[in-house]
């Protein structure tokens, strides 16, 4: 078949349907058969309502009771009824699905398919799957394919749909991948055969072939576009910045403490990078605390040592301001002119009249530097702190913007860009030579695991931090029920106050929203502010949370920083990067709600300077702490715990705004390293031959969406 084709070709589908459609992002026949099903049932293995158990379960009924309850939180709605069969009822919710309400009627049966479990008090099923009980029963087969519901498109709608399509599948559809030393799954015709399966499987293992070929296909495509945006990045140009070794001795020897061999390594292979004109495009990995800035540093001073600017963006004001700080006090003796632009700075107007003069060496913000009117006079590194926070988008977004926003350099998209340089290249006039990229350097706390490197990370260079500074005592970590902190928390924190160090207390909400039962009984920065107070009576407590001003906050952390407060009551805004030595106890509060990378990088926020230091995960409820509370008190070592937390999650999980919302992986399992190795080998190969995109016109085409989301430069 044709998979481009338009879907009027469907039979049925009138210019109506394939408009509605299209809106949903379905344009053509290609973008249906690639809207995998969510899950399969067998629907023979249906529960009565009065056997039910916690899990997943299947069950047969009709729906009553059915409402919408908004919240005022970010505009919440919980759809709530019961579901009931002849046995007795249950509980059924779906949180913000409005639209579900719409799709159900009293009268009739249906099947539901999700997970039963105790939720917030009581125990209900969450947000299942439905089906008409008619039309499951009609077919022989009970195993069959659900469909993710789109707007008021049912997954009933979608298999009806797809029975339509199922006749189409006499002509196959062709091959995408370059057959060329394929490993054995990937034969000819494998690609028609699992798109036929995936939608029509008779049984699981049909499903599971079918998988085993579309994973392959996507984590192929992915790594080809890496690779190709790598071969793009190699034609641009930077400023090559030649490398000092006297003015690098004298500045190590400005800082109190010796670079560890892992600094060491790490600032080397960077400022190698930075003296060759192909631009850098390299992420620096190293666990919280292990001091990722310094050798950022030595970058900077490199690049404005050859008269260059630097750019230094970070996810937040209060790290900007402090990053800031710090540079400014090892930087400037080198001569370094360092300034702060956030939302908050006055003058903004006479500062970026300054950065375009290139009167300033170094500028450090948050997103805020990125305006429009920022130009910079000679933008020759760009660095982005804690990159993890600002998502693979609004990532590109940033790199594109100082891309563009360098003077003399006016130019449409990147194609025109690489056009140029192509240009540039055959002339290759030394003196004319225009620089079309800064060097790039990101940093991250949160480790990438080995699968996804090779994958979206492909076209980046990567350098560890894989050791903590000398001295470093670690962080003990203990798990306290809330019950218990009278006799196991206070009297441990009293100790700490009273030889004069500083406490972190996180919470996860700022105030309570009384109609938000998702939030109930979560303890809030207001209230353990007042809380704590009656029980610290002697201390000074602050607050700080998103929803103060920038300046306000600023005011707050100075406070901190200066030992003005003893307590420092906060939302996870102290997050990322915030670096006070003398802060050595942290507690969690709620902590079963923070994700494992979450929570390990809030504890990075003690154990940084010489003494011992703790953190307290504090739970609610009955239960016994969950496994990652467990791991976290076993473990410090956040590569460690970013491979549990794979295990423990799932990459679907752990990647799920990506895979969601950017990178759109259905089936790839990135912890399929064989599956991942292979299409690697595949595409490194089809990426070498550049005739082969013009070949392949459907695989260049296809890999276009991923080559946006990969490429920093
Ligand atoms: P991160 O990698 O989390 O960004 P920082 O760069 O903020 O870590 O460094 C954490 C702390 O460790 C800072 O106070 C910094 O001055 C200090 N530091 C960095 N390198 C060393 C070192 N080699 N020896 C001792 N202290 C160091
Ligand atoms: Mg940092």
């Amino acid at each position: 078949m044709d998979i481009s084709a338009k879907l009027e070709v469907i039979k049925g589908v009138g210019p109506k349907t394939a408009e509605a459609l299209e809106k949903r992002g379905f344009r053509n026949l290609k973008d249906l058969l690639y809207y995998f099903p969510r899950s399969y049932e067998d629907y023979q293995s249906q529960t009565n309502i009065a056997d039910i158990k916690p899990g997943r379960v299947i069950l047969r009924g009709k729906i009553r009771n059915l409402k919408n309850i908004h919240t005022r939180r970010r505009n919440f709605t919980i759809t709530q009824g019961e579901i009931y069969d002849e046995t007795g009822a249950v509980r059924v919710v779906w949180y913000n699905q409005p639209y579900r309400i719409k799709n159900f009627d009293e009268k009739t049966t249906y099947y539901f398919t999700g997970q039963y479990d105790f939720k917030y008090n009581r125990y209900q099923i969450t947000a299942p799957t439905v089906a008409l009980a008619a039309e499951i029963e009609q077919k022989v087969e009970g195993f069959q394919p659900i469909y993710s519901a789109k707007g008021s498109f049912s997954s009933a709608w979608f298999k009806k749909l797809f029975e339509k399509i199922r006749v189409l599948f006499t002509t196959p559809v062709p091959d995408l991948i370059p057959l060329t030393s394929a490993p054995t799954y990937i034969k000819k015709g494998t690609r028609n055969q699992a798109l036929f399966q995936i939608h029509f499987p008779k049984k699981p293992e049909e499903v599971e072939q079918a998988k085993k070929y579309l994973g392959y296909e996507e984590v192929f495509e992915l790594i080809l576009a890496s690779q190709l945006n790598r071969q793009e990045n190699q034609k641009l140009r930077a400023m090559p910045l030649s490398f000092n070794l006297d003015l690098t001795k004298q500045f190590l020897k400005s800082l109190p403490f010796e670079l560890t061999a892992a600094q060491k390594t790490a600032a080397w292979e960077i400022m190698q990078d930075l003296t060759k004109s192909i631009p850098m495009n390299r992420l620096l990995q190293g666990d919280v605390g292990s001091g990722k800035t310094i050798v950022a540093a030595l970058a900077i001073l490199q690049a404005v040592n050859q008269g260059a600017q630097v750019a230094l963006l970070a996810p937040t004001a209060i790290l900007a301001s402090q990053h800031a700080e710090n540079l400014t006090k090892i930087l400037s003796p080198f001569k370094v002119k360092t300034e702060l632009l956030i939302g908050a700075t006055k003058q903004k107007e006479q500062l970026k009249q300054q950065i375009k003069n290139g009167e300033i060496d170094l500028i450090i913000g948050t997103h805020a530097l990125l305006t429009d009117d920022t130009v910079f006079q000679n933008l020759a590194l760009c660095i982005i702190d804690e990159q993890h926070r600002f998502g693979v988008t609004q990532r590109q977004k940033l790199l594109e913007k100082i891309a563009l926003n360098q003077q003399n350099r006016p130019i449409d998209d990147k194609v025109a860009l690489n056009q140029q340089n192509r240009l540039a290249d055959n002339k290759a006039t030394k003196q004319n030579e225009k620089y079309t990229a800064p060097h790039f350097l990101a940093m991250t706390a949160t480790p990438i695991p080995r699968s996804l490197q090779l994958t979206i990370f492909g076209d980046l260079d990567v350098s560890i931090i894989n050791q903590m500074p000398k001295g470093r005592q670690g962080v003990q970590t203990k798990i306290i029920n809330e019950t218990n902190m009278r006799e196991m928390l206070y009297p441990e924190i009293t100790r700490h106050l009273e030889v004069g160090e500083q406490i972190y207390w996180i919470c996860r909400l700022i105030e309570q929203d009384q109609e938000d039962p998702l939030e109930k009984d979560q303890r809030t920065v207001k209230e353990e502010a007042k809380r704590l107070k009656k029980i610290f009576p002697k201390y000074k407590i602050g607050i700080l949370h998103g929803r103060m001003k920038a300046s306000e906050k600023d005011q707050v952390m100075n406070e901190f920083k200066t030992h003005q407060l003893d307590i420092l009551v906060s939302t996870t805004v102290v997050e990322v990067g915030v670096d006070v030595p003398n802060a050595t106890q942290i507690v969690i509060m709620n902590a079963d709600r923070f994700g494992l990378a979450q929570a390990h990088q809030l504890r990075g926020r003690v154990g940084r300077g010489q003494k011992a230091s703790q953190c307290f995960l504090i739970t609610t409820g009955d239960n016994p702490p969950s496994a990652r509370l467990r791991e976290l008190e076993k473990s410090n070592n956040g590569f460690y715990l970013a491979e549990v937390d794979l295990k423990l999650r799932g990459p679907g999980e752990v990647y799920g705004s990506m895979q969601h919302g950017e990178l759109n992986l259905q089936i790839a399992n990135l912890a399929d390293i064989e599956l991942i190795k292979d299409a690697r080998a595949q595409a490194v190969k089809v990426a070498a031959n550049p005739e082969n995109m013009l070949k392949y016109k459907e695989l260049s085409q296809s890999i276009k969406r991923y080559q946006q989301l990969t490429t920093l430069n």
